[in-house]
């Protein structure tokens, strides 16, 4: 058996929306299971939240 096979890594619309909490749980859900396994999405979810700041 393969370690995580990731083909589809998410946008960074999607990682945008997820930070600002803006999806349904289920879909968030999901993608933080994939965050959690692919560090590729986790440094863009980092970078964009270093970005976008807390200026809300
Ligand atoms: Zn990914």
């Amino acid at each position: 058996m393969k370690k995580h096979d990731i083909k589809h890594h998410l946008s960074k619309e999607l990682l945008l929306a997820y930070s600002a909490g803006q999806l349904e749980e289920g879909f968030s859900l999901a993608i933080a299971t994939h965050i959690s396994m692919c560090d590729q999405c986790r440094v863009e979810l980092e970078s964009l939240e270093a970005m976008g700041g807390s200026s809300f």
